[in-house]
């Protein structure tokens, strides 16, 4: 299923709300992100779904009631208005296509005046509302889809051998921890974990606060319609699942991570917290930034079951991303976040849709508001790397943060990590997924001091 370009994608439209037509907002009218909010004061706290325009967030509770939809964009509102997505996520690509199409007419601006009028009655302050987890999320699977992470990862562990054979032949992953996804929005922080390593040389395993804590930059997205247990979702089928993405933040700890994960894989090296950025981006507004699925000539090429034409075509997305620092000695000198990384997530060596027809080839059943990571995003040079771990080489060489000369082999307690992720490119409109952030708490022992 490839989404044509179409009238909600014209990078000449425009919205009566004024700051979505600034140049450098994530959110103008072409893009119309869902995520579920509250109001941070007053009395009307309760939960429920929004779209992003510009500096506000438009209210489909709200919205629903007005009675200004009809049909199946009225009916999808409905579902998105609730406290949680999953209901609108399971109507699936029609209905997601029609509530677009609607909220697009609605804040464009040739709506009528009287239209405007009531929407605008519908509009809150981005800045007066607090985020909730778009989703109840049954389930939480990661990937690790990037041959460059995985090349970088694999020469600290493995130098001789730092691909594992299957790497290039299926899309591997792991089940992730559901219950500790968190919303990575202004303010977040988790403590740094608590575990078990093997100290390099050490003759037994301590047990103590992380000493190598790492973020992971990544996409995330949201399933949509699910499948039945038994029935796998088919290539060609997969992206009709898929409801929308997010940045995704794989906060990982990497000296408990490397010592328990043989033979297994990652357990409490990475449940402690996982942080997504609170704006659901659809596939719809990314169909402009479709690039092809590239394989090089010399790799293995895809089974059959994980190869279409349409995949090769566009299978990819050119989504440009960032991660930036911000340390306690940028707060106190009033310095910016320094960047550490820019990639793009078109270097991936897997898509979102091969990710779901290999989650499901076994029979698993995907489950609407499941999340699936699509692991480290990193591309092929030094500064594209989506881990400190990969930027410092595994902490020997201790990178500069840009604009304070710290340096940083692995985080320290109160660095935060900001994700930023972005689409842009000529007679396109520039859309945006807004930030992930998330800062280091220090520790809490088993007794619960810090
Ligand atoms: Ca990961």
């Amino acid at each position: 299923m490839t989404i044509p370009l179409n009238a909600t994608h014209d990078p000449a439209a425009r919205s009566w709300v004024e700051s979505a037509n600034q140049a450098a907002t994530d959110f103008p009218i072409q893009n119309l992100p869902l995520a579920i909010v509250r109001r941070a004061e007053g009395h009307d706290g309760h939960a429920r779904g929004a779209a992003a325009i510009g500096d506000r967030v438009l209210d489909l509770a709200a919205l629903s009631a007005t009675g200004l939809l009809h049909g199946p964009a009225a009916s999808a509102c409905a579902a998105a208005a609730q406290p949680a997505l999953n209901d609108y996520f399971a109507l699936g690509p029609a209905a997601w296509h029609a509530l677009r199409h609607n909220l697009f007419a609605l804040l464009r601006d040739e709506a009528p005046e009287h239209v405007r009028q009531r929407v605008a009655e519908c509009l809150l302050p981005m800045d007066a509302v607090l985020h909730e987890l778009p989703a109840r999320i049954g389930n939480y699977t990661d990937f690790y889809t990037s041959i460059h992470h995985a090349l970088n990862v694999g020469r600290l562990i493995a130098p001789q051998n730092p691909l594992t054979p299957n790497f290039q032949w299926l899309p591997i992953a792991y089940h992730g921890r559901a219950s500790s996804v968190r919303v990575g929005a202004p303010g977040f922080g988790f403590h740094r974990p608590m575990g078990q390593a093997m100290p390099p040389g050490a003759e037994a395993p301590v047990y103590g606060a992380c000493a190598r804590l790492d973020f992971e930059l990544e996409m995330g997205f949201f399933v949509g319609g699910g499948n039945a247990l038994g029935r796998p979702i088919p290539l060609a089928e997969a992206e009709a699942h898929i409801a929308g993405l997010v940045l995704l933040n794989d906060w990982s700890a990497r000296d408990h991570q490397f010592w328990e994960m043989a033979p297994l894989g990652p357990f409490l090296g990475k449940n402690f917290c996982t942080t997504i950025s609170p704006w659901v981006v659809s596939l719809e507004a990314l169909a402009p930034y479709r690039v092809p699925f590239v394989r090089d000539a010399g790799d293995p090429q895809p089974l059959a079951y994980l190869d279409d034409p349409g995949q090769r075509a566009h299978g990819g997305l050119d989504i440009q991303l960032d991660v930036r620092i911000d340390t306690a000695r940028h707060r106190e000198g009033g310095i910016d976040p320094s960047t550490i990384a820019r990639t793009s997530f078109r270097h991936q060596y897997w898509t979102p849709a091969q990710m779901v027809a290999q989650h499901t080839v076994g029979g698993c059943n995907l489950e609407p508001g499941d999340l699936i990571g699509t692991g480290t995003v990193s591309g092929p040079t030094p500064g594209e790397a989506g881990a400190i771990v990969e930027l410092s080489l595994g902490g020997r060489a201790p990178i500069t943060l840009p604009g304070t000369g710290e340096q940083r082999a692995f985080l320290e307690d109160g660095d935060t990590v900001i994700l930023r992720g972005w689409c842009e490119g000529a007679g396109r409109a520039r859309i945006g997924f807004g930030e992930c952030r998330g800062v280091v708490l220090s520790a809490i022992g088993p007794g619960g001091a810090d």
